[in-house]
């Protein structure tokens, strides 16, 4: 009989000191958001981001919110997106009034096609949004021209991308605004989290108020109003100091979170390259100028139909492969809004043929093994 393990897809990794800290932050006697852990978070963020300025909020939807939010679009705004994305990307604007028109992606990279960005412009565009698939950068230089010539803002989706770089810079700094998530299926995570990060200093104060309901309570608390009161539209983002006190521990430990999951990555391309050299199946592309998290390992097949067969075959002998994003422009809600229209190829193909990998901190290289001997297995006898 052949070998069977059980391979999840995901795998909580925690970093030892998260129940320690939460003890801590219920001692301290204030367990509501914006307290000691909140501070140590975004200080952490900061340092590992380089960002001017981090707001630990609730979620990276809360996060995207918030930029759409301080982005200051809304009804007949246009803002242009990746159709293969989370919906939160794109609910974020929706929920301002502005229209998502919908762009193709890179079939290596998942990533926002910068080439078919221009074509997308109408004097309605106020914003772009890449989001960093899989933790690896958008072509950020492209995009950041583009935006110049035409007056646009960038709110960069960096939800995957905590830890992730581009030319050296942490995804989320390079645009206006960036949003990160700690959400349980992240690298680094408290469960439901996020942050916004600030890169131009024009919305910083607005952010604080924002995430404070619209009230302008950072003044008070820095002691520079004796009395806070409602200066802005916003709502209540910031998490409890329990989520903050376990995303401390692991963020002190972002760089042991990611190292075995880049170790896994690797592995996973170097065993499955020879299937792709035999035309099999395509590996993902990480340009050579970003730096990657290793949050997701992907496998595109032929077809629609040998990704399923994979799949199953796969969920047979124990691994739990899945697939991701339904593109955003076939999805019900697109059509209601009228901005489903178009014919978006690759995204279509992706949503078909993609499969991520089980990838997690803890993964050994023997689950690694077991599971490139399972996809190996599947196309044994196969002609490509
Ligand atoms: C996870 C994710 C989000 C949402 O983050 P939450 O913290 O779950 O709200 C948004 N965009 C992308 C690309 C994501 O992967």
């Amino acid at each position: 009989m052949k070998k069977t393990m059980q391979i999840p897809f995901n795998r909580l990794a925690l970093s030892g000191a998260e129940f320690e800290n939460m003890a801590k932050a219920v001692e301290s006697g204030a367990i509501q958001g914006d307290g000691k852990f909140t501070r140590l978070c975004e200080g952490k963020i900061r340092k590992i981001s380089k960002a001017d300025t981090a707001l630990l909020v609730n979620s990276g939807t809360a996060a995207l919110d918030m930029a759409a939010i301080l982005s200051g679009v809304g009804p007949g705004d246009e803002v242009i997106v990746p159709t293969y994305t989370f919906v939160s990307t794109v609910n974020a604007f929706v929920l301002r009034g502005a229209n998502p028109v919908f762009c193709d992606v890179h079939p290596g990279t998942l990533n926002i096609d910068e080439a078919k960005i221009e074509e997308l412009i109408t004097p309605k565009t106020k914003v772009i949004v890449p989001v960093h698939y899989a933790g690896v950068s958008c072509e950020m230089d492209s995009i950041l021209e583009i935006a110049k010539r035409h007056g646009l803002l960038v709110v960069e989706d960096a939800a995957q991308g905590f830890n992730a770089y581009y030319r050296g810079r942490h995804l989320g700094t390079i645009g206006d605004l960036g949003a990160l998530s700690f959400h349980g299926s992240k690298n680094v995570v408290c469960g439901e989290g996020g942050a916004l990060l600030v890169g131009n200093g024009a919305f910083r104060s607005r952010a604080f108020y924002v995430r404070e309901k619209g009230t302008n309570r950072v003044d008070f608390v820095e002691g520079k109003i004796d009395k806070y009161t409602w200066v802005d539209i916003g709502s209540s983002y910031i998490p409890s100091e329990l989520v903050s006190a376990f995303l401390s521990a692991q963020l002190d430990s972002a760089e042991d979170l990611t190292r075995p999951r880049v170790r896994a990555w690797n592995r996973y391309f170097e065993r499955l390259n020879p299937l792709q050299e035999r035309g099999f199946i395509f590996l993902p592309e990480v340009p050579s100028h970003c730096v990657h998290n290793a949050h997701i390992f992907f496998i595109r097949a032929q077809s629609g139909e040998a990704a399923k067969a994979l799949l199953a075959s796969l969920a047979g002998r124990g691994v739990s492969a899945v697939q991701h994003y339904a593109p955003l422009h076939v999805c019900p809600m697109a059509e209601r809004l009228g901005c489903g229209r178009r014919s978006l190829p690759v995204a279509e193909n992706a949503a078909k043929c993609m499969l991520r990998m089980p990838i997690f901190a803890s993964i050994t290289d023997d689950e690694v093994d077991y599971v490139c001997d399972c996809v190996e297995e599947f196309y044994a006898g196969k002609h490509a």
